[in-house]
């Protein structure tokens, strides 16, 4: 079956009507609902069938992402299934709070979803708006005739329009497709395992309800992090692992990781081992290399352009992939609304790139704090408390949570 966009002959100094977006995870969904709501019409193509990613851990939607959201009409779903999270509280190992970081009330109230279940959020409410996403799709490369752009896919099928928006993630086909020379993800030394645990009616709560409280522990040997409403607990630890062995990673199994995560917490104050006790293998999302792009040198070439992790991944201790994500999607869908496509794309990223590169640069700090070594631990417990009340304040990060797009 062949998948075309009906396009007419359309040069890049012409606006865009038509486009062919690739992944459906957030920034695809997003970006097609964005360009839908410009006037141009969109597809999204995703590697894998519905329901093959559904498991996950916890994921914070921010209040900047949210806004994001909103302007596609996708929050109130993303939040129909989140717990409210108005408040991050920090403790180190040994029990005690370092700091606590609350939401600004005016803005759009902080989410945690299921990692796995944000993308399939996203396509049921693009597909609800009449937006095609057609699964099993996985993107191998597409030609600029000049006048479009084919997309190739792996089941030689092509579809064809007047802009590619490579939504494919992290390791994405259309990075290397328009810059073979564009970096590789950049391991942060860390690993992350986690999951969501359900409350099983018989059994009552794995752990106590947190009240919107996202706990973070800075363990001696990790780093975890869980909330809980009293029916869920979203859960997750970062492990330092300094040479990444892929081939262990996958070897390991569930029993193993259980093991070794008792033993890294085995000596820290807070509930790691009580959450630990009630994981099973079917909630449990074994360990992922944590990864980040902090800059990529190309964003779009021609009629393709890159949004999200494609882009601009941040590890996941800036809480702000996924926002930042709809947010690049929204942005670049404004421009191409705007402006023709090679000047929409150039807008886009000028728009776009210092405030994700600086979000990138962040979480790569704070990477560093979650695996230092016993005497940079002293110090990072013993500082944190005032650097918390200076700087963990809503009007010091209202630049990244207080961000709003004027569509
Ligand atoms: C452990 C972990 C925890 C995280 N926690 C948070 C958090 O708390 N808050 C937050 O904001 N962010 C978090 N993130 C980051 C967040 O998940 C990403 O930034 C976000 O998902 C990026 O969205 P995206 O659409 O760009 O990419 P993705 O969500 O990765 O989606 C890419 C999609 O493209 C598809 N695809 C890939 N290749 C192809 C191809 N060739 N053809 C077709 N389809 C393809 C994939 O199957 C996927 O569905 C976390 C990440 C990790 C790993």
């Amino acid at each position: 079956m062949r998948h075309t966009v009906a396009t007419m002959t359309n040069p890049l100094l012409s606006k865009a009507r038509t486009a062919l977006v690739i992944g459906g995870g957030v920034a695809g969904p997003v970006a097609a609902l964005a360009l839908r709501k410009a006037g141009i019409d969109a597809q999204v193509f995703e590697a894998y069938r519905p329901g093959t990613g559904s498991r996950g851990g916890p994921l914070t939607l921010a209040a900047n992402g949210l806004n994001a959201l909103r302007l596609v009409g996708a929050d109130v779903d993303v939040a129909a299934e989140g717990i409210p999270t108005p408040r991050m509280v920090i403790h180190s190992g040994s029990g005690k709070v370092l700091g606590t970081v609350e939401s600004d009330p005016a803005l759009p109230a902080v989410t945690t979803v299921s990692r796995g279940r944000i993308a399939e959020i996203l396509q049921a409410r693009a597909e609800a708006e009449g937006v095609p996403v057609v699964h099993g799709k996985r993107f191998e490369g597409a030609v600029d005739t000049g006048r479009s752009v084919i997309a190739q896919f792996d089941d030689h099928t092509t579809a064809e329009a007047d802009v590619l928006i490579g939504c494919d993630g992290i390791r994405s086909a259309v990075r290397r497709l328009i810059d073979p020379a564009a970096p590789e993800p950049r391991y942060t030394g860390l690993i992350g395992l986690g999951g969501f645990i359900e409350r099983r009616s018989t059994e009552g709560p794995a752990v106590p309800d947190t009240g919107g409280a996202f706990h973070m522990v800075f363990g001696r040997r990790a780093f975890f992090g869980h909330i809980g409403d009293g029916t869920r607990t979203g859960w997750f630890a970062n492990l330092p692992y300094k040479r990444l062995d892929r081939d262990d990673l996958r070897a390991t199994t569930y029993e193993q990781w259980i093991a070794r995560l008792r033993t890294a917490f085995a000596d820290d104050t807070g509930p790691m081992l009580r959450i630990l006790d009630h994981v099973t293998p079917e909630a449990f999302i074994p360990a992922l290399p944590l990864e980040d792009l902090p800059h990529v040198p190309v964003w779009s070439r021609g009629r393709i352009a890159l949004v999200g992790d494609a882009a601009h991944a941040t590890s996941p201790s800036s809480g702000q992939g996924a926002s930042l994500a709809a947010e690049s999607a929204v942005e670049l869908a404004r421009s191409l609304r705007d402006l023709p496509i090679a000047e929409a794309f150039t807008a886009y990223e000028r728009g776009r790139r210092a405030r994700v590169e600086r979000v990138i640069a962040e979480a790569a700090r704070t990477n560093q704090s979650k695996a230092a070594g016993p005497l940079a631990a002293r110090f990072r417990d013993a500082l944190m408390p005032f650097f918390m009340s200076r700087f963990a304040t809503p009007e010091r990060s209202a630049w990244q949570h207080g961000y709003t797009i004027d569509w």
